[in-house]
């Protein structure tokens, strides 16, 4: 575990402004790197990911909170943004923190993990508000929890909201594969009666699907909870039609189907690794030519203050003429579709 620019220094030779790096500022974020992603550190999609630059002290663009999180917040970890659906942050700590991290507000925060009280209030929440049909639990990263404290979790939501689907969101696959042995895998079993569980993981390159991940995610697949990820688009990490077009695939190959590409939203301190949206689009409509309906991410904008997520793709309907509406096909091509 890598927890300051000292020890570090024993990894990578460091460049000017990670050594200028100061963990000081609102828009801080501690350095905790895990021993799995440490030993991936030579290659710079994985260094950029997580080791810390003096450009995040040096941002003055965005907030802290651009999804307004904490207005949509019914109690201090239930985000109600959406009527349907809810996100719950089980805690504030990671494995190992994403320097693009969009919940800067709150993660490596010192809030620590939901209390029991807490875990109950949330889950009587959401059980009077039946119009919520999915809660997401996040934070930081659930599985950071001690398998107990995990275990008596999703027993309380099961046995309040029985009908709810839960999204168990990780990027733990990624930075500390080895925490999901047998015992927490029987713990997750266990807790799977009533509606399903969906697992949503984060990979960004194809690099972080290293044998270890990809077993990690098996072990969710082999009980019948489908997996789905969600991608940042980052500056000097994946913003290349190859770089994604393998992650789909390797995704793909493990079972794990792409779900988000988002676009960086505005958080202060990770300017440096937004990607403009021009240039994004672009990456959407190429990468929608070399991948399968199956393969291919929904390109997707958080909005700021809390305008929720939309969709991004390139333009196909480009008019409308005599009640029928022209189309430009990926090939260049027009044609007309007379509407009813
Ligand atoms: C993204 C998000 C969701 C889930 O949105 P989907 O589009 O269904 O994946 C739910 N709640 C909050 C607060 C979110 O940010
Ligand atoms: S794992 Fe998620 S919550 Fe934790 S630092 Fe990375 S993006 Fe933020």
């Amino acid at each position: 575990m890598i927890t300051n620019i000292d020890q570090l220094s024993e990894y990578i030779q460091l460049h000017e402004d990670e050594k200028r790096w100061k963990e000081d500022g609102e828009n801080t974020l501690p350095l905790l790197i895990s021993d799995h992603i440490a030993k991936l550190l030579s290659y710079d999609a994985i260094r950029k990911q997580f080791v810390p630059s003096s450009k995040e002290n040096e941002d003055t663009v965005g907030t802290l909170d651009p999804q307004e999180e904490k207005e949509n917040s019914c109690m201090g970890r239930l985000v109600h943004r959406y009527h349907n659906r809810a996100a719950f942050l089980v805690t504030d700590r990671c494995f190992a923190y994403c320097r693009h991290c969009f919940r800067r507000r709150f993660t490596g925060k010192l809030a620590g993990e939901a209390s029991e009280s807490e875990i109950r209030e949330a889950a009587s929440y959401i059980r009077d508000h039946r119009e919520i049909k999915e809660v997401l639990l996040t934070g930081g990263d659930m599985f950071t929890l001690s398998d107990a404290h995990l275990d008596r979790m999703l027993g309380i939501f099961k046995e309040e909201c029985p009908s709810v689907i839960f999204r168990l969101c990780t990027r733990a696959v990624a930075t500390n594969p080895a925490r999901f042995d047998d015992r927490l895998l029987g713990i997750i079993e266990k807790n799977q009666k009533g509606a399903p569980f969906f697992l949503m993981t984060q990979f960004n390159h194809p690099i972080e699907i290293t044998e270890e991940a990809a077993r990690a995610v098996e072990g969710f697949l082999r009980l019948g909870i489908p997996a789905f990820n969600q991608t940042v688009l980052l500056k000097g990490v994946n913003d290349d039609e190859a770089t994604l077009i393998e992650l789909s695939e390797k995704l793909l190959m493990n079972r794990i189907k792409p779900y988000y590409l988002f676009q960086g939203d505005l958080v202060k301190g990770t300017r440096h690794l937004r990607v403009p949206v021009e240039r994004g689009l672009e990456i959407e409509k190429n990468i929608r030519a070399e991948l399968s309906g199956l393969g291919m991410p929904q390109y997707t904008i958080d909005l700021p203050e809390g305008g929720g997520k939309v969709i991004l793709t390139h333009d196909y309907l480009i008019g409308k003429e005599d009640g029928s509406y022209i189309f430009e096909t990926p090939e260049g091509k027009i044609r007309h579709y007379p509407d009813v």
